[in-house]
């Protein structure tokens, strides 16, 4: 504990000046550039990763960057998504998940969630991706399983928010962006899926970055 303290004291006495002018104007407002839903593990750092300030990510963590469908459960994440929605009228949400994560193995080994009640309900929100898996990788080896999870968990997330009417009226009216990530702890790599390719492909920094955005309705003007 002592370590994060002194972290804090570092902060407060070295970085918070020389950002006073970026704090004083956040502490009446944000309006960040995206919702970033992700898990809690501690390898994740969006704020590293991305290069972002405070004030530009509005975050959302838990075991698995799980988005719970609508109506299932009134917890937090849905709430997030919504006051993220509506209230700051975030245009971009992206869902990233991660290599190596520790829910993403709960869901292949459930046995691994025995003593863990809490969290074995939690991961039934990933059962759309184990499924996908069993059904369709069910020959490939415990590694190869473990990374499509992740990516097909990353797609079933991005289903499961899709059903939150915020979320549908947005997307509907094309005036929201949705992304599925996938970060890569060991090289820093992130793949985004192409909605219009249907897979996972290499993010760059290009004029059209690869999303997971259905097409808004034609016949809004
Ligand atoms: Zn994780």
């Amino acid at each position: 504990m002592r370590r994060i303290v002194e972290g804090l004291h570092r902060f407060q006495t070295d970085v918070f000046p020389t950002k006073r002018d970026l704090f004083h104007k956040l502490a009446e407002s944000q309006n960040p550039r995206a919702l970033f839903v992700t898990c809690g593990d501690s390898r994740i750092v969006p704020d590293l990763i991305m290069q972002t300030s405070p004030g530009e990510l509005f975050i959302c963590r838990n075991a698995g960057n799980i988005v719970p469908p609508f109506g299932d459960v009134a917890g937090g994440v849905s709430a997030t998504i919504e006051y993220a929605v509506v209230a700051l009228e975030i245009p971009h949400i992206i869902v990233c998940g991660h290599s190596d994560c520790g829910a993403m193995k709960g869901i292949l080994y459930p046995q691994s969630t025995a003593a863990m009640p809490m969290v074995a309900h939690w991961l039934r929100h990933a059962e759309a991706a184990r499924y996908v898996v069993e059904d369709l990788h069910r020959d490939k080896s415990e590694e190869e399983k473990l990374e499509i999870l992740t990516r097909e968990n990353i797609r079933a997330q991005l289903t499961n928010l899709t059903t939150h009417p915020s979320v549908a009226a947005r997307l509907a009216r094309g005036t929201l962006q949705i992304y599925g990530w996938h970060y890569d702890i060991s090289s820093g790599d992130v793949l985004t899926f192409d909605a219009e390719r249907n897979e996972f492909v290499h993010l760059e920094p290009a004029d059209r970055v690869p999303s997971a955005t259905p097409r808004p309705r034609s016949d809004v003007g």
